[in-house]
This record gives C-alpha cells, sequence and structure tokens, in this order.
C-alpha cells in the first residue's frame, strides 16, 4: 500500500511500527525498510521482509544526535563527523553502550551499532512521530538492487510490507558512507553519499583499510561473532558439561543449563532472541555450547549461517 504522507499517515505508521511491523520510507539514499529498533521481533521481521540469508548488522536511525549518544558512545571524532554530515547520508559505527535499549540483532552480536540521522523530511517526521530509534536496511528482497522509489519498494516486497511512506525518487540514490570509529584509526567500511574528501577535509587523512588490515566490515567476516565458548552444532545429545541452546518443544535432556530459542518452534522468536542466548550462556561455566538443530527454510536460514559462523575457526577474529 502506498500513501502520500500527511499527519494521519504518519500516525499510523508509527502505530504500526509500535506493533513490532515494518515500514517502507524515503532517506535521501534509498528507501529504507524501517522497524523499531528496540523491539527484537521487530528487528528480526526486516530480515525475514528482506529474505536476507544471514544477519548482518542493521543500520539504526535517530532523530538527532543526542537520540543517538544515548545508544552509542559518541567519541571526538564521530562528533565532528556529525556536525559536518547529520542529517545526512552518512552512517558511524560506534561502541554500543552498556545499556542501550537497542535489540542485539540490530548488532549481530557486535559491540558495535552503526548509526545515522537521516535528512529527509519523511524519514525524519517518521522518526519524530513514532519516538522510536529505527533500524533500516534498505527496502528491496535480499540481493536485488536498493530502492530509490516507491514503486522499486512495491515491486520488489509489495506484498510482504503494510506501508510504503511515497516520497518521490530519492536525492542522492546511493547508500550511506558507513565509517567505523569504533578502533583506533578511522576506517571507510562502505563508500557512499559521503565522499573520502569530504571526509578527510574534518578527520585528516583516513588510511586506506589495506588488503592485510585486520579491520573488515564484518559481515564479510567467515567468523565475525565468536563466543568464547566452543559451538557445537546440531547437537542431538548433550553432556553434562555443555550448556545447551534447544530449540522446539522437544529440548535434548541432560546439559548444564539450558535456554530454548524458541519452546514453540518459532524462527521468528528464535531470530530475535539469538545473540541475547548466546551471550547468556557465553557466561556459563561450561566447556562448550551445544546447539538442537534448526530447520534449514525461512528465518532459519539466517539463524544457521550465523551459527555456523558462531562456530567457525576463530583465525578471523583477532581485532575483536
Ligand atoms: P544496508 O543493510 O544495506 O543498509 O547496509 C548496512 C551496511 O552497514 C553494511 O555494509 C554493514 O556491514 C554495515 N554495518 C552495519 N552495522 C555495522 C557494524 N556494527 N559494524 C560494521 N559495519 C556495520
Ligand atoms: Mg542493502
Amino acid at each position: 500500500m502506498i500513501k502520500v504522507p500527511d499527519p494521519e499517515v504518519y500516525r499510523a505508521a508509527a502505530a504500526l511500527l509500535h506493533q513490532g511491523e515494518v515500514v517502507a520510507f524515503p532517506t535521501e539514499t534509498v528507501y529504507g525498510l524501517g522497524a523499531d529498533a528496540t523491539n527484537d521481533r521487530a528487528a528480526a521481521r526486516i530480515f525475514e521482509t528482506k529474505g536476507r540469508p544471514s544477519f548482518n548488522p542493521l543500520i539504526v536511525h535517530f532523530e538527532d544526535l543526542a537520540a543517538a549518544d544515548q545508544e552509542v558512545d559518541v567519541n571526538s571524532r564521530a562528533e565532528a563527523l556529525a556536525e559536518a554530515f547529520w542529517p545526512g547520508p552518512l552512517t558511524l559505527v560506534l561502541p554500543r553502550r552498556p545499556e542501550s535499549r537497542i535489540s542485539l540483532l540490530c548488532s549481530a552480536g557486535l559491540p558495535t551499532l552503526a548509526v545515522r540521522v537521516p535528512r529527509h523530511e519523511i524519514g525524519q517526521n517518521l522518526l519524530r512521530t513514532a519516538q522510536r530509534p529505527l533500524a533500516a536496511p534498505s527496502a528491496n528482497a535480499s540481493g536485488k538492487i536498493s530502492p530509490t522509489s516507491a514503486a522499486h519498494v512495491a515491486a520488489s516486497l509489495g506484498n510482504r510490507v503494510p506501508m510504503i511512506l511515497d516520497g518521490g525518487d530519492c536525492e542522492v540514490g546511493l547508500e550511506s558512507t558507513v565509517v567505523d570509529l569504533s578502533g583506533v584509526q578511522p576506517v571507510v567500511l562502505r563508500p557512499g553519499g559521503i565522499t573520502r574528501e569530504q571526509l578527510e577535509a574534518v578527520l585528516g587523512p583516513i588510511a586506506e583499510a589495506g588488503a592485510d588490515s585486520d579491520i573488515k566490515s564484518p559481515g564479510m567476516l567467515t567468523s565475525h561473532y565468536a563466543p568464547a565458548l566452543p559451538i557445537r552444532l546440531n547437537a542431538r545429545e548433550v553432556g553434562q558439561s555443555e550448556a545447551l541452546l534447544a530449540f522446539g518443544p522437544n529440548p535434548i535432556e541432560g546439559a548444564a543449563v539450558t535456554k530454548n530459542l524458541s519452546p514453540d518452534g518459532d524462527l521468528g522468536e528464535a531470530a530475535a532472541r539469538l545473540f541475547g542466548l548466546l551471550h547468556l550462556l557465553d557466561k556459563e561455566t561450561v566447556e562448550a555450547i551445544a546447539v538442537m538443530p534448526l530447520p534449514e527454510v525461512g528465518l532459519g536460514i539466517a539463524i544457521n549461517d550465523r551459527l555456523r559462523r558462531a562456530a567457525a575457526p576463530r583465525a578471523h577474529t583477532k581485532e575483536r
């Protein structure tokens, strides 16, 4: 459904977001598929709607710098870039605050969060009306081209999204530039709407993320969220020295401690709880985390992808 925004429409969109639904909206870069970033189920819904086969971290959109500052540690470089380019097509990767309310799914289990303040009037009005930070990747089916008009969104996801706010064609039409400011040196993770020259005018020279650099976009790494404990997949039995990450109504018995991703076998619930429960079990004094098999369908594909990465050899993760 496509509507031309007026105050009534914003209120209806906010109500959907508060219910955990997704709403597509224009930003100056591309159309975003927005969901309440503080709601695990809503964040899971984004992956479900896009049919994403893996949980990449999501950019979270805020009304202004002050709102973002509640969730991430805004260091001096971030402040300078925000001052220069926000609102605008720039995303900053910053350390999460321990007290952050943002779903761990938006961080894909990382200690960082990507934050952005968009300048498009419709995105701004939606953020202000909803009074929630909005997780919003591009509003296209996974693997397809980013949408720069409401018609693109409708063609790609029309029957899966309850509301598409139509703001005409996007001004920039290119994704936001993503800069990682969580490490010692700033790193451009994705080129986009703000150029390297523009960034360097504020920060000074930025080192290239060279081929032998440890710092890469975490979504690209085989193992980017590695719990401290070894992970054992497809567990059909479990020992007393293991913690069990169960799924479904019949968890196997005998583990030192068991947490169930979804006793009902609901993959949306499992996705929403995945990172929180992995963090929790990782604190147990056990030898390993055993994970029951999950079906390789729908969100199960993304969950299994993430679990395989969590279980992968740890050679790639020394920067974390
Ligand atoms: P999209 O989902 O199309 O908006 O793309 C999001 C981009 O931001 C991807 O390239 C992600 O790898 C990157 N990104 C989001 N969150 C983080 C994070 N916490 N750390 C590093 N990169 C991130
Ligand atoms: Mg995208």
